[in-house]
């Protein structure tokens, strides 16, 4: 039986009057799933409550940001405290540099870092910065990867532009566009083969750490490592984008992961970060090493800056969640990615629906489709039964469960995924995985 969603319906029509779509973001209208878009009043750790009053266990945590859960006390109280001694000033505050510190102290190969507002900032400074270093103009990017919404970033993304089958953006010119080579991910031939080719002029591979744009697509093992030093031995830089996987997938990211299996010496150049490092609120950051991070304004040539940059009720959500994201957290998240992990592969196996699903840590997602090994690439994703994805989101929303409302994100447990939250995500899975059955 169907929520009722009568004012999120109204509030959607209203908006929807005044901002394109209704949304600022996209996939918040619910293009590919259909349906009511849910308009949320409030949210505590787990859930999150519409404003029909409908409550929901939470798979979206405000698409990363929420690794405690919703509304932690602490987090909360840090942001009130800031916040009473005013909203921001233009001017340093003395916890930015104790979030850098506390960035730096999980990330071995960050030894600079640069408070921004959103990733989309961060990646597009990143590239700014490459360019500046190396002084030549190529980005190589990989399909399906997502790094914001800036011009040089769109081409075959994945994120909304999966969702609505979008290739890239209008108002892209040309000229932007052709200073990105777009690979298949995973393909080191590729690579190989535009070095080859162009080489002198590639200033720096982007990639997300672990691909979690087009659901959750792990690097081949040794792919980033011969990806690092192929960009070396070619004078280009490596930016590994960890905006959505960065303290998530693990205490250090999913570099930290990777890392352990990658040679002594081999480290990305640059690294973004966004989502968690803001607690919640509008904070991303690039860092990486001194002697190119040293080449932003003031001390160098690269310019970059930000009225809100730093601003201290961010920085006090940041750092708040960042302390409060100790072993226990990481604990508690993997569990509750494990237990919803086994759960739905049960279910969906259950219910004879073929499907793929991958994890990057603490990150998952699920693919609908009969693949003979898990996606590596966009073009394997694209090939997923999103009709059946669909069917399967509603069933869950109906029985109080917020999935993603798209079949290319990932999916988000917070810390704060307990047993009884987890306990009505098992229970509504046998059913979902029926309505996906039935497609
Ligand atoms: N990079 C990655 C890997 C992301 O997942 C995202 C957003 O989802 C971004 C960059 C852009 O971040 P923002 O939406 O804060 O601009």
């Amino acid at each position: 039986m169907s929520l009722d969603t009568t004012r999120s319906a109204e509030l959607a029509a209203r908006a929807s009057r005044v901002i394109p779509g209704g949304v600022n973001s996209p996939v918040r209208a619910y293009g590919s799933v259909g349906g009511t878009p849910r308009f949320l009043v409030s949210g505590r750790g787990a859930y999150v409550t519409d404003v029909d009053g409908n409550e929901y266990v939470d798979l979206v945590a405000s698409w990363g940001p929420a690794l405690l859960g919703h509304a932690h006390p602490a987090v909360v109280d840090a942001v009130q405290q800031a916040a009473s001694r005013g909203l921001g000033f233009g001017a340093s505050v003395p916890q930015e540099a104790e979030l850098a510190e506390e960035i730096i102290a999980r990330m071995p190969d960050v030894e600079r870092l640069r408070l921004v507002s959103t990733g989309t900032e961060a990646t597009m400074t990143a590239i700014r910065l490459a360019r500046g270093a190396t002084g030549r103009p190529l980005i190589v990017k990989f399909a399906g990867h997502y790094h914001g919404h800036s011009d040089g970033l769109l081409a075959e993304a994945g994120s909304g532009l999966a969702t609505l089958a979008m290739p890239g953006s209008a108002g892209v010119t040309a000229e932007t566009a052709g200073q990105t080579l777009v690979l298949p991910y995973n393909d080191l031939a590729a690579l190989e083969a535009a070095f080859a080719e162009h080489g002198e002029r590639i200033a720096a591979i982007i990639t997300e750490s672990a691909a979690a744009n087009m659901g959750v697509v792990l690097p081949q093992p040794g792919f980033t490592a011969a990806m690092i030093e192929l960009a070396h031995r070619n004078g280009a830089l490596v930016i590994v984008d960890e905006v959505l996987t960065g303290f998530r997938a693990s205490r250090s990211g999913y570099w930290g992961i990777e890392q352990e299996r990658v040679p002594a010496g081999v480290a990305p150049d640059l690294f973004t970060f966004g989502k968690v490092v803001g607690g919640g609120l509008p904070l991303a950051a690039l860092g990486g090493r001194a002697e190119i991070m040293d080449l932003l304004a003031p001390l160098g040539p690269v310019y970059q800056a930000g009225t809100l940059s730093g601003n201290p009720l961010a920085v006090a959500a940041g750092l708040t969640t960042l302390r409060h994201a100790d072993d226990d957290a990481y604990r508690a998240l993997g569990h509750a990615a494990d237990t919803v992990a086994d759960e739905v592969a049960g279910a969906l196996t259950g219910a004879g629906v073929p499907f793929s699903l991958q994890r990057a840590g603490t990150l998952f997602s699920v693919v609908f489709g009969d693949f003979a090994e898990a996606p590596r690439d966009y073009a394997t994703v694209q090939q997923q039964n999103v009709a059946q994805h669909r069917a399967f989101f509603h069933a869950m929303l109906d029985a109080g469960i917020n999935l993603p409302p798209s079949a290319f994100e990932a999916w988000f447990v917070t810390a704060a995924h307990d047993d009884a939250a987890l306990e009505r995500i098992a229970a509504a899975l046998p059913a979902a995985a029926r309505a996906a059955a039935a497609v």
